[in-house]
């Protein structure tokens, strides 16, 4: 673990030297302070979780260890040094705070807006202007919704990377999937004149039909946020030699620059960081249709050529693994 080939290159060496000479942003740890040497001086066995162990070519991991001072006739002789990398776990927990801290920035903003709202009527303030409370009222109810869909995203995330989530699978015929996605868009898309084009061939895949269906709505409400008035959707199925389905759905909005192509798909990640507060939308969608479809044991990806709109395709299992 500290990349020494042989014995000879430690035996003799001080430890403290060696290995456990500063912090991770290179500041010396003075021989005094150092829990290892205490552990001996001191004759008591000592926990530490929160330092770093230094390799041979300079690098350094994460480490936790107990160090158990040995005692022979009273004397003490030595320290038995026990010790993990645990790097992987230190990023997870940064992984779990910066979450938690997204999250609460997320819930927060439109509760502020709601109580904001709410305390102006309560406030008695508006009562002779009923049009000014109407206007308040609609404000609280559009953060309502937001709560709610974000909470939602939120669980249905956190099920599915607990694997929770319940999955129904069937064979079900893609096409009828790309209709009820287009149909569920019906109102937005008398409003802005935008068209789908649905090109399916007649192919069926093993499927979670509901799960397949939330995802495909979350791709085609995201492409209509980005359609200009008057362009069209298309929404593309075929056989993707014999055992996949390659479903696709473009637009011919503004795109996604290459560098976010990737990006996109994790939580919270927006091209801009206005997206969510012009367009509407938590930040999740997209990583819950890449936990989807990768319960499918599928791909899903992005691609956008300048100036060509965005568009997003994955692929589904034909048949059932045997
Ligand atoms: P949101 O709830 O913000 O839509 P998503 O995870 O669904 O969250 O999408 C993340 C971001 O990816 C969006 O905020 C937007 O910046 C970008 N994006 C998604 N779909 C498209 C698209 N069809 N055209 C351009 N940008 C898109």
């Amino acid at each position: 673990m500290l990349g020494y080939d042989s014995p000879d290159e430690v035996l003799g060496h001080d430890a403290h030297r060696l290995f456990h000479h500063s912090t991770a942003d290179g500041t010396p740890i003075d021989m005094r302070d150092c829990h290892i040497h205490n552990s001996i001086a001191q004759l008591t066995t000592t926990r530490v979780s929160d330092e770093v162990f230094w390799r041979k070519n300079g690098t350094f991991f994460d480490a936790q260890y107990v160090a158990c001072p040995q005692i022979d006739e009273g004397y003490p002789v030595g320290t038995t040094v026990l010790f993990q990398d645990v790097t992987e776990r230190r990023a997870l927990e940064r992984m779990k705070d910066e979450f938690i801290s997204t999250v609460s920035h997320e819930l927060r903003t439109p509760l502020t807006s709601l109580r904001a709202a709410l305390g102006l009527i309560a406030g008695g303030a508006l009562h002779a202007r009923p049009e000014k409370a109407q206007q308040m009222l609609d404000v609280a109810i559009g953060n309502t919704d937001r709560l709610v869909s974000l909470v939602n995203d939120i669980l249905d995330l956190e099920r599915m990377s607990a694997g929770k989530m319940q999955m129904h699978f069937s064979d079900v015929r893609i096409g009828d999937l790309l209709q009820r996605a287009a149909d569920l868009q019906h109102s937005t898309v008398q409003k802005t004149g935008v068209q789908f084009r649905i090109d399916a061939e007649p192919v069926t895949a093993h499927v979670d039909a509901d799960r397949i269906l939330q995802t495909l709505t979350n791709l085609v409400s995201n492409a209509l946020k980005f359609s200009p008035p008057g362009s069209q959707i298309r929404l593309i199925a075929r056989a993707n030699g014999p055992n996949e389905v390659l479903v696709g759905v473009m637009d011919q909005g503004r795109g996604i620059p290459p560098e976010k192509l990737e990006t996109v798909f994790e939580r919270f990640q927006q091209v801009d960081a206005s997206d969510s507060r012009m367009m509407g939308g938590t930040g999740l969608g997209l990583a819950i249709c890449r936990s989807i479809v990768e319960q499918h044991d599928g791909h899903i990806w992005a691609e956008s050529a300048s100036g060509e709109g965005a568009s997003f395709y994955f692929t589904l299992p034909r048949f059932a693994p045997r």
